[in-house]
Order: structure tokens, then C-alpha cells, then sequence
């Protein structure tokens, strides 16, 4: 997909974790800075984030979108993180004519550039000259909602438009521990495996793991496994292009970081060490992660 013949744009799920990894260095955003390096540079950047779960589907519609400090009891110097990158106006329209009939808002001044987005943004794409337009999370919406929307999305990838999910598929704050920095409890691998599993073999059929053992204790909440189906959808829209695991892995216990590619060269990583060793001065519940 990278070869100069090629005009179809690939796309991405990433697991975000905790936003400290915007200030460190470790394999997860090693893996997300080697991804955007690998892509072609892209028209434009829109990102499904798990922190825009509102009860409406909208894009980020401003040329200057403002970047959004959505967390609790981070050090200053992540407050401070400023991603510039502009937006991209006319990319709302375009949104909204690839989903008819589904609406989709135009926010001219609400939302902006989120951590979920800019956490793996300021690795991916440092320079922040990219324009970066958010789609919102419908949280009224049920799965097929979701995953029917990333198939409609899929004309985009021809126009450079580089589609990215941020989430994480198992993303339990109550569970979590902030000791356990690289671990995962027993029910997150045994979900996160069986996404795996589906995402690589039958992509559409991640919208079923609502019916799996663990679900409850994964996804209490859907917001932060509902970007995956994103690119699950866009999977299923584009046949002759394959998924990849570009990294996977645990923190805290309760969240995967397992990250997934379409329509890419599987990328040969460097090892390293694992999430962030900072933790917030927040309980879990509160640190909105
Ligand atoms: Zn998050």
C-alpha cells in the first residue's frame, strides 16, 4: 500500500493508554511514530477518539481547532502539550456526503483536538502539519451503528484521508492498577485475544463481542472499544486489504494497548519497554483516561 502506483490510504486502530505516553518514550509510541512514517503523508488525518462520545454523530469543523486537556491529576507539563496542527473545513462536507443518509453535525466551536487524539499524534505525526478532523462517537448508537459507519467512510481512503480509531479494546478504569504498568489481568487477555482473533479473521464480527465471557469486565463502558469498530468496519468495506496487529500489550491490568493496521506492510518493530512509568495523582475512576 505504500508503493507510488498505489491511491488507497491506509488506516488504523491505535490503544492509547494513559496520555503520559505523549511525554515518553516506550514500544507503544515507538510503534505509533513508525506508523506514521510507514503511511503516505495524508490529505488529512480523521480521527475516531474514544474521548468525543457525545449523543450526536459531528466532525470537528474549524480551520483552527484548539487542543483539548480532557484528564485529572497529570503533571503540568502535560497540560501544556499544544498539537497545532489546523483543521480541514471542507472535510466535514465530505464526511457527510460519504454516510448518507446518516446526518452528521458540523462543530464549529465545541470540540477540538482531544488527548486520545494528539496522545499518539504528537508521535505519529510530530511536526503537526497534517490537518486533524475529529468524527464524534455516537453514544446513543449501538455496535452496527458504528461499524456500518467505518464501512461508509472507506471512499475517503481514495482521497488521502488517513482514518484513525483511539480507543483501547479493553478499558476497565475501575479495575485498573497503577502498579501493574505492563500487565493485563486474565479476562483482559482472554478478550483481548479473542479481538484479536476476529479482527484479523473476520473483522465485521467484532461488533459479536458483546456476547463474549468477559465482555462486562472489558467494555463496562463502550466508549473506548467502539473506535475499533471503525476500522473493523472499514475492513469489512475493503476485501483485498488485510488487518494487522502493529502492537499489543497490557497496561494497569485492565487495559489492552493492542493496536491494529489495514492495508499496510506488516512493520518490523524495535523491542523495548513497556507503558508509562508516571502515573497520575488521580484515582483511576477520576483520571478520565
Ligand atoms: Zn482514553
Amino acid at each position: 500500500m505504500t508503493s507510488p502506483s498505489s491511491t488507497l490510504m491506509p488506516a488504523a486502530f491505535l490503544g492509547h493508554g494513559s496520555p503520559m505516553n505523549a511525554l515518553e518514550s516506550n514500544r507503544y509510541t515507538e510503534a505509533w511514530k513508525a506508523f506514521g512514517a510507514s503511511v503516505p503523508r495524508p490529505r488529512a488525518i480523521l480521527v475516531v477518539s474514544a474521548h468525543w462520545y457525545i449523543n450526536a454523530t459531528a466532525v470537528t469543523a474549524m480551520p483552527r481547532p484548539r487542543t483539548i486537556h480532557d484528564f485529572y491529576g497529570f503533571p503540568p507539563e502535560l497540560f501544556a502539550v499544544d498539537y497545532p496542527a489546523p483543521g480541514l473545513p471542507e472535510l466535514a462536507q465530505e464526511v457527510s456526503d460519504v454516510v448518507e443518509p446518516t446526518w452528521v453535525g458540523a462543530d464549529t466551536d465545541s470540540w477540538g483536538i482531544d488527548h486520545g487524539t494528539w496522545s499518539v499524534l504528537v508521535h505519529a505525526f510530530p511536526d503537526a502539519s497534517v490537518p486533524v478532523v475529529q468524527l464524534s462517537i455516537n453514544a446513543d448508537k449501538g455496535f452496527d451503528y458504528h461499524l456500518e459507519l467505518g464501512a461508509k467512510l472507506a471512499p475517503l481512503r481514495e482521497r488521502g484521508v488517513l482514518i484513525l480509531g483511539s480507543g483501547n479494546v479493553v478499558h476497565n478504569l475501575g479495575g485498573m492498577d497503577w502498579a501493574l504498568t505492563d500487565d493485563g489481568y486474565d479476562w483482559a487477555q482472554r478478550f483481548d485475544t479473542s479481538a484479536q482473533e476476529l479482527m484479523l479473521e473476520s473483522p465485521t464480527e467484532m461488533a459479536r463481542l458483546d456476547g463474549h465471557r468477559d465482555f462486562r469486565l472489558a467494555v463496562p463502558t463502550p466508549d473506548h472499544f467502539l473506535p475499533s469498530l471503525y476500522l473493523a468496519g472499514l475492513a469489512g468495506a475493503s476485501a483485498a486489504d488485510e488487518t494487522a496487529v502493529l502492537i499489543d500489550g497490557y497496561a494497569y491490568g485492565s487495559l489492552s494497548m493492542t493496536a491494529y493496521t489495514l492495508g499496510m506492510p506488516v512493520l518490523d518493530l524495535p523491542g523495548g519497554s513497556g507503558g508509562p512509568q508516571q502515573t497520575p495523582d488521580a484515582p483511576p475512576e477520576a483520571s478520565n483516561i
